[in-house]
C-alpha cells in the first residue's frame, strides 16, 4: 500500500445511478475510492462502473461471489475486465474456489485486489451454528482469514472490532477493509459495533468503507475531508 493512497471507500448505496453520479460530481477521486454493491450493480450494471471509472474513481465492486471454482474465477475475470480496483468472494466457498479466482487474475499486469468475506457481521453465534459452523463467529473469522491468505487472497472485509486481532495474526501486507465506521458525534444509523475512523486505522485497518456519514451529509466533501484528516492523523 502506498502511504499517500486514499483509505476511505465511499459506499454508493443509492437506488439509482443519478444520485450516485451527482455525489461523485462533488467529491475528488484523489480523496477516496467508491464501492458499488449488489443493489446498484443489479440496477445499473457494468455501464455504471464504466461511468464511475470515467470520472476517475477507483471502484470496489462488492458482489461477494460464492459459487463453484470455475464460475467464480470467470466472474472475477469479468469484473477485472471492467477495470475495477477491488473485488470480493466468500471465503466459505473454500480453498479451491479462492485459489481458482486468485490464479485467474494473477496473469494480469494490473489486477484488482481480491479480498474475502469471512463471516457476515449480521450473523451471530446461533446463525452460524445453524448453517453448520462450529465455534464462535470470532474464531471462524480468524480461521477463514488464514484460509483466504493461504489461498492467495489479498485481504478480508471485517468488522472494526475484528481488525486488531486479524492484524496481529496476519501479515502487514494483508488488507483489512472495514465498514461500521462512524466519526465521533455522527449518526450511528443501523450499525451496531462501530469505531471512529482514527481508532479503526490505529487498530490496523487498511481501508474504511463509509456510506451515510458522507452520502447523507449536508456537505459530503466536507465530511470526507474531516474523515481523511482523522485518518491522516492516525497514520502520522
Ligand atoms: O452507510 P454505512 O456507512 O453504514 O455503509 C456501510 C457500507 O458497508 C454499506 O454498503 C454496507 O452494506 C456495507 N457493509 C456493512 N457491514 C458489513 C459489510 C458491509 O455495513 N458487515
Amino acid at each position: 500500500m502506498s502511504p499517500s493512497e486514499p483509505r476511505v471507500i465511499v459506499a454508493l448505496d443509492f437506488a439509482a445511478p443519478a444520485p450516485a453520479l451527482a455525489l461523485l460530481e462533488r467529491i475528488d477521486p484523489t480523496q477516496c475510492r467508491v464501492k458499488i454493491g449488489k443493489e446498484m450493480f443489479t440496477r445499473a450494471g457494468p455501464a455504471l462502473v464504466e461511468q464511475v471509472a470515467a470520472r476517475g474513481f477507483e471502484v470496489f465492486l462488492d458482489l461477494k461471489f460464492h459459487d463453484i471454482p470455475n464460475t467464480v474465477a470467470a466472474a472475477c475475470d469479468a469484473a477485472a475486465d471492467l477495470g475495477v480496483w477491488m473485488i470480493n468472494v466468500h471465503a466459505s466457498g473454500g480453498r479451491r474456489m479462492m485459489t481458482a479466482a486468485a490464479e485467474r487474475l494473477a496473469h494480469r499486469p494490473q489486477r484488482p485486489l481480491l479480498i474475502a468475506v469471512t463471516i457476515l457481521t449480521s450473523l451471530g453465534q446461533q446463525d452460524i451454528a445453524e448453517v453448520g459452523f462450529g465455534g464462535s463467529p470470532a474464531a471462524n473469522v480468524l480461521r477463514l482469514a488464514a484460509l483466504a491468505e493461504d489461498s492467495g487472497l489479498d485481504g478480508v472485509v471485517c468488522s472494526p472490532l475484528e481488525v486488531a486481532g486479524l492484524r496481529a495474526e496476519r501479515g502487514a501486507g494483508f488488507r483489512l477493509v472495514t465498514p461500521g465506521v462512524r466519526p465521533a458525534g455522527s449518526a450511528v444509523d443501523d450499525q451496531k459495533r462501530i469505531m471512529t475512523p482514527g481508532d479503526a486505522i490505529r487498530a490496523g485497518a487498511s481501508y474504511l468503507v463509509v456510506g451515510r456519514p458522507i452520502t447523507a451529509a449536508d456537505d459530503p466533501p466536507a465530511s470526507l475531508s474531516m474523515i481523511n484528516a482523522e485518518v491522516a492523523a492516525a497514520l502520522a
